[in-house]
């Protein structure tokens, strides 16, 4: 079977292009990863579930060794510095706080975890380097203890964003500062005060901007040229606008990634759900907390609640949209819950695997995984329905759904106030008056535990066993 072809909407072009990686043996992502001072909001796990389905792509296509996805931690950055002092704790004991959430919430979404999640602590000698070479080849200068980018000595400046230098000072909220040559000039190293995180350099003590990072760690990881930089439509411009400029001048090339991919907005009543904003909601939240719906949410459910939406489009938020997506996992589960393991000689179904590479187009992938789901089931019989049912699972698996036990799917859902050894008891108890041709209390039992939302399976072999019904 032949594979189809990966075609990507590029933001530098504006155009749905043919992906032809630099290297087939080693297809290379980077993803502007969080910066570790607060929670991640559910808008943040948008890029997350996105690039983690393109990445589960890359490497159905190309071979799990053969791509590499890089997503960074920024954790150095002055909303840290600040958050920090307002706490009364050190900047490492909140971002290693921080970063554990994060990392908890994002294996509850379902996605892999990149190859490599480097810390831009950890990168300060890559971006000095940078940073002397811009200031060599004269697209950076240094004054009063920082160093800034030369935006007029890069003539392709605003090739990604698409606007005119004129047009991004009209628009821009543009810092003035005495020490700035041009107004659209942005910071590349700024002098530290007593007590703030910094560094030696040739600057002095210092620490860097927000948008070189990225620049050193791609580099660091990827090199100076790779094939894919993803993030939110709100990075590009000025932070995905800068690392091109910062990377293609002190590299002396013309690309730093060839395809540049973001998703849309998560919005709540048409508005960008942000932290400034103050309309959000934090992924630990929806997971951990019963304030949505009165009830708590597995990741996975947000995961395929945003995965009904093309990944450029905004999505409206709506504790609706998670009840309608946890109503198709409950029977996707149900339909899965014979076949346990995978089976390796099942092949992705060719419309599937189409409409994913089609700009990962999720809405025809998902309405794909609804006729396998449907196909898996009579008319077909015996190995046949069997094996659709592996086709099934093999599309979800790639989506990051069903990855999980169908036994722990219902039971991670129990309600919290249901304790699993009532349960048992009552069954028990049940069984011991059936036993005693006691009916009425047998069906009493039933009811009761009906009423608690669990209904109640009796098996051939004399025993039952239950389920959380909604
Ligand atoms: P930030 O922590 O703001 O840098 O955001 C981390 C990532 O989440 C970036 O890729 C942002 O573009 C993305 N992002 C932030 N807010 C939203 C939102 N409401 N919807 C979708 N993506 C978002
Ligand atoms: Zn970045």
């Amino acid at each position: 079977m032949s594979t189809p072809a990966l075609k990507i909407y590029n933001t530098l072009t504006r155009t749905k292009e043919a992906f032809e990686p630099i290297d087939r043996n080693n297809v290379r992502m980077y993803v502007c990863g969080p910066t570790v001072y607060d929670y991640a909001h559910i808008g943040n796990a948008r890029p997350l579930i996105v690039f983690d389905v393109l990445y589960r792509l890359l490497r159905h296509l190309y071979g799990p060794k053969h791509v590499k996805y890089v997503r960074n931690i920024t954790d150095v950055d002055d909303k840290i510095n600040a958050r920090a002092a307002q706490r009364g704790i050190t900047i490492r004991e909140l971002t290693e706080a921080t970063n554990k959430v994060f990392q908890e919430d994002v294996r509850a979404l379902g996605c892999l975890e990149p190859d490599v999640q480097p810390r831009a602590t950890e990168h300060i000698a890559q971006m000095i380097a940078i940073i002397e070479r811009l200031i060599e080849s004269g697209h950076a200068y240094a004054a009063d203890g920082h160093v800034l980018f030369d935006v007029p000595s890069m003539p392709e400046y605003g090739r990604l964003s698409r606007r005119s230098l004129d047009e991004m000072l009209a628009g821009a909220r543009v810092d003035v500062a005495p020490y700035k040559r041009g107004d659209m000039d942005f910071v590349l190293w700024k002098p530290s005060k007593e007590g703030e995180p910094g560094w030696e350099s040739p600057w002095g003590r210092g620490r860097p901007g927000w948008h070189i990072e990225c620049s050193a760690m791609s580099w660091k990881h990827l090199g100076e040229t790779f094939d894919i930089h993803g993030g939110g439509i709100d990075l590009v411009f000025p932070h995905h606008e800068n690392e091109i400029a910062q990377s293609c001048c002190a590299f002396g090339r013309d690309v730093m990634a060839r395809y540049w991919m973001h998703n849309g907005f998560l919005q709540v009543e048409g508005e960008k759900m942000s932290k400034s904003l103050g309309n959000f909601v934090t992924i630990h939240e929806l997971l951990h907390t019963e304030k949505f719906g009165g009830r708590k949410w597995p990741g996975e459910v947000l995961r395929l609640a945003m995965l009904r939406t093309h990944y450029r489009q905004p999505i409206d938020w709506t504790v609706k949209a998670l009840e309608e997506a946890e109503k198709t996992l409950d029977d996707w589960y149900k339909k899965v819950e014979s076949i346990e393991t995978d089976k390796a000689e099942i092949q992705l179904d060719p419309d599937f695997a189409e409409a994913l590479c089609d700009d990962l187009n999720f809405p025809k992938a998902v309405s794909i995984l609804h006729s396998l789901y449907h196909k898996a089931g009579p008319p077909l019989a015996g190995k046949e329905q069997i094996d659709a049912k592996y086709r099934f699972k093999k599309a979800a698996h790639l989506l990051g759904l069903l990855q999980g036990r169908t036994s722990d799917w219902f039971e991670q859902r129990t309600p919290i106030e249901i304790d699993k050894q009532d349960i048992e008891k009552l069954i028990s108890a049940r069984l011991a008056a059936r036993a005693a041709k006691n009916w009425a209390e047998s069906d009493r039992i039933r009811d009761e535990l009906a009423a608690m939302g669990i209904a109640l399976k009796d098996n051939k072999d004399g025993t039952t066993t239950w389920e959380v019904k909604r």
